[in-house]
This record gives structure tokens, C-alpha cells and sequence, in this order.
């Protein structure tokens, strides 16, 4: 049961609930940052600071059933979960929503046709050509280097890298494509697991993300060589 009096449930306003599902493209947040579930979800709006007549889009969040239940009953007894980590897995689910809507290679919803096998794989480029796809390299370089030397994945250079990849798909081959929107999705996990693992305390479900982020560690740490091997034929100025 609820630890609080509930406050009556006013309507959430049709636009506001609009805004809400499309910012969430019904991803539950929870779901999302603790297991890395990106699969839509039937599920409800809750409201975070359990006041039902606050329908500020601050306060809403799209939670999957089971969630938004364990969300409300939480008791001061519990480890339930609390407004401030779901807000924080709330922002890493946007985020995650905006690069994969801004980003064709990352097809994030929908797998996407692939592209055709070759993009000039090995033959001479135009300047203007070779200047975006250097960009690409300098992008990953740039983001994977820094992980390396700092054992953490910076959130800027992960940013630039999302925008500058998000024409991959065009500038090179499938392969190419595949590869970048790995270090991505393994960076972007990798980022969410940091901020997940800080707040989780000893147990079971850190149990369970601990060899996950080890694994995406692991993969980023030695993925500049391959990377770099399938990129060098597309700098190719001939
Ligand atoms: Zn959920």
C-alpha cells in the first residue's frame, strides 16, 4: 500500500500526455537503465513525487505496469525505488530516445533495410567525401581514446560522435556502419551503467550489471584497432 495518501487523479492534459509518450516512445525508464530493456511497453504515467494533480511534464514519467506499481507502493522501509534515481533514469532514456531518433545508422527503433554492400570500399574519394568520413574516424578516435585513458565513457565526445556517425550509414558500408553503431550502443550502456552502479547498493541486481559493464569495458577497450582496419580503406585519396 501506498506509504502516502493519495491525492485524487486529475486528467493528465492531452498534450501533456502527448509530449510524454513521445519523449518516452513508451520505453519504461526503469526497464530501461536496469536492464537494458528497450522494448515498448503497455504501461502507465506516474507521477514521481506521488502527487496525482501534478501533471507537470517534470514530474511524469512512462513506467511499464509492474513498475509504475512497485514505483508507487514503496514504503520508507523499502529500497524502493526514489524520485530522483527514476528522474536520473528517466534523462539517460531520453537521451538514448534522442540519439536513436536522430540517427539513421542506429536504427535504435526499427531494423532498418541495410545499405548496399559497397560504398567505394578502396577506391579513390572526393575531398568532400574523404573530409566527412575523416570526421567519422576523428569521432571515434576521439571518444574510445578518451575511454581508454580515463576508464569512463565522456558524455561530450559521445554526443559528437552520435551526430557525426548519424550519416554512416551513407558514407560507408554495411560493415562500417554495423561497427560504429556498436561502439555507440556499448558507450551509451557503458555511460548508463555508471550512473546506475553509483546509486544501486550491494545485492542481487548489481550483481547482474556488474559483468555487463566489464564486458562493454572489455569490447571498447580494444575495438580502435579493428575499427581502425575497416575504416582505412574508405580514406583512400587515390
Ligand atoms: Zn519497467
Amino acid at each position: 500500500m501506498s506509504a502516502k495518501k493519495k491525492t485524487p487523479r486529475v486528467k493528465t492534459p492531452q498534450d501533456i500526455e502527448t509530449r510524454l509518450l513521445v519523449q518516452s516512445r513508451r520505453r519504461c525508464a526503469i526497464c530501461f537503465c536496469l536492464a537494458f530493456d528497450t522494448e515498448r511497453k503497455p504501461g502507465q504515467i506516474a507521477h514521481l513525487d506521488q502527487n496525482r494533480s501534478n501533471n507537470d511534464l517534470a514530474n511524469l514519467a512512462w513506467l511499464c505496469l509492474s513498475h509504475h506499481d512497485q514505483y508507487d507502493s514503496k514504503t520508507s522501509q523499502s529500497k524502493g525505488f526514489t524520485e530522483a534515481e527514476v528522474k536520473t533514469f528517466r534523462s539517460l532514456l531520453y537521451l538514448w530516445v534522442q540519439q536513436s531518433v536522430s540517427s539513421v545508422s542506429f536504427g535504435g527503433f526499427t531494423n532498418e533495410p541495410s545499405a548496399p554492400a559497397s560504398k567505394g570500399r578502396g577506391e579513390p574519394v572526393r575531398l568532400e567525401v574523404y573530409d566527412r568520413r575523416l570526421t567519422v574516424w576523428h569521432a571515434a578516435r576521439d571518444l574510445v581514446g578518451k575511454f581508454v585513458s580515463t576508464g569512463e565513457v565522456d558524455r561530450k565526445l559521445l554526443g559528437s560522435f552520435g551526430a557525426s556517425t548519424s550519416e554512416a550509414h551513407f558514407l560507408f558500408d554495411e560493415s562500417v556502419d554495423k561497427f560504429l553503431s556498436e561502439v555507440y550502443h556499448r558507450s551509451f550502456q557503458l555511460m548508463t551503467l555508471d550512473t546506475v552502479l553509483e546509486k544501486i547498493p550491494i545485492g542481487d541486481q548489481r550483481n547482474k550489471l556488474v559483468p555487463m559493464k566489464m564486458d562493454n569495458m572489455l569490447w571498447l577497450s580494444e575495438c580502435l584497432g579493428p575499427l581502425k582496419r575497416i575504416i582505412a580503406p574508405f580514406l583512400w585519396l587515390g
